[in-house]
């Protein structure tokens, strides 16, 4: 039993081990045990554990100025607003601590849109399956079928269509819609990518109905895909963008971005006591900084091609499933093995995996990781398979 744990409300199952440190690719448990790290604090540490310039940036602000509340500017906040708006479309940020704040961000800044421009239209339709965070707002835009008759009653307002489906969302369309919302890869359904043409559609049906268009960017952004926002795959104009995650590498950090024709907040309308704290801010901006210096996001796309190419090789030999997703975001189908079978035996072998759905596997490491510790992993899961066959 871990000391104290009873002390913990006991919202989800852990392993019984406490970590206590972090380096690169491995977190390290209190009995000294090195476990490569293919989770990274839940797709969180861009640059993975302690990396050497986000503690310095941090260290250096945090004996500087680490709050001086959300009524004063500060300079990593007016910089990292800078960083992010000059590297995407959008005009205005507002920075939050959390992907599901920012996501209630732009469900509120929709609906003042829609009171503002389109008549009071305030419905917003989200997909099945997908995901947008754990406050009641959230939860009600988000489609995992468990949360079904959850904490009832859900916030209303949100109409939900199947994923990639054009016609039922084009269905869902009524004077009352006032924005799309959806994620461009479904994360913790199991990495599941919007279709290029879906997104096109999209596009346009924004245009002809004049809807907002919102991605949900929390976990597909700061470089998770193999470009520094998701929706730069695609020929596409969101209005508004979250990102959560991966920007501030392991600091509570969240961002709701928007173009300025839909930045409609009037002050006072919305805010937060720790949103924009320089800490946090600081820790963004070294972030960013690292994924935005030159040759960084390459890698990124040559590491992706080796973990796609030797996953596929997995697959082939052990007769699983597909390999899908982009970037450092990729999944492996399982077939007939139980995911968290598989989670269990690379935890006991010191692997960190992740099981989204009872047949996915989702890797998600450092944006910064090496070669030969992909193929670490790669040799742990292909020893794992064989095992779990025999
Ligand atoms: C994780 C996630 C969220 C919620 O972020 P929190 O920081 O846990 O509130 C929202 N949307 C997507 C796509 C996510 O992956």
């Amino acid at each position: 039993m871990i000391a104290n744990a009873d002390a913990i409300m006991p919202i989800t199952h852990r392993p019984q081990t406490v970590f206590v440190s972090g380096e690169g690719s491995y977190l390290i448990d209190q009995d000294g045990e090195r476990y490569l790290d293919f989770i990274q604090g839940w797709a969180v540490n861009t640059l993975g554990h302690c990396n050497k310039q986000l503690v310095a940036a941090i260290r250096q602000q945090a004996g500087q100025l680490i709050h001086a509340g959300p009524g004063f500017y500060n300079q990593p906040m007016l910089d990292l607003a800078a960083l992010l708006s000059a590297n995407s479309l959008f005009d205005h940020v507002f920075f939050a601590n959390s992907g599901a704040e920012a996501n209630e961000g732009a469900i509120k800044l929709a609906r003042k849109w829609g009171q503002l421009h389109k008549d009071g239209a305030h419905k917003i339709i989200t997909f099945v399956d997908g995901f947008h965070g754990r406050t009641l707002a959230t939860m009600s835009a988000s489609g995992k079928t468990g949360w079904n008759g959850l904490f009832e009653p859900k916030t209303p307002g949100f109409v939900k269509v199947p994923y990639n489906d054009l016609s039922a969302t084009m269905d869902a369309i009524d004077s009352d819609t006032v924005a799309i919302m959806l994620e461009l890869i479904q994360g913790e359904a199991g990495v599941i990518p919007a279709t290029e043409q879906f997104l096109q559609n999209l596009q346009s049906l924004k245009q002809r109905h004049n809807l907002l268009l919102i991605v949900d960017e929390v976990q597909t952004g700061i470089a998770r895909t193999g470009k520094l926002f998701c929706y730069q795959h695609y020929d596409i104009e969101p209005d508004i963008m979250t990102l959560g995650k991966g920007l501030g590498g392991g600091m509570p950090i969240s961002a709701l971005l928007a173009k300025q024709a839909a930045s409609c907040f009037a002050s006072g309308e919305q805010g937060g006591t720790f949103n924009g704290n320089p800490l946090a801010t600081a820790a963004g901006q070294a972030v960013l900084s690292a994924v935005l210096a030159p040759g960084f996001i390459h890698e990124i796309n040559r590491l992706s091609q080796i973990l796609t190419t030797e996953l596929t090789r997995l697959a082939d030999k052990h007769q699983l499933g597909e390999v899908r997703g982009k970037g450092l975001l990729l999944a492996l189908n399982t077939g007939s093995y139980h995911a968290d079978a598989v989670v269990e035996e690379a935890m006991r072998n010191r692997l960190l995996l992740n099981a989204p759905r009872p047949h996915t596997l989702r890797f998600m490491p450092a944006l910064n990781i090496k070669a030969d510790e992909i193929q670490q992993m790669l040799t742990v899961l292909d020893q794992i398979f064989t095992h779990l066959r025999d």
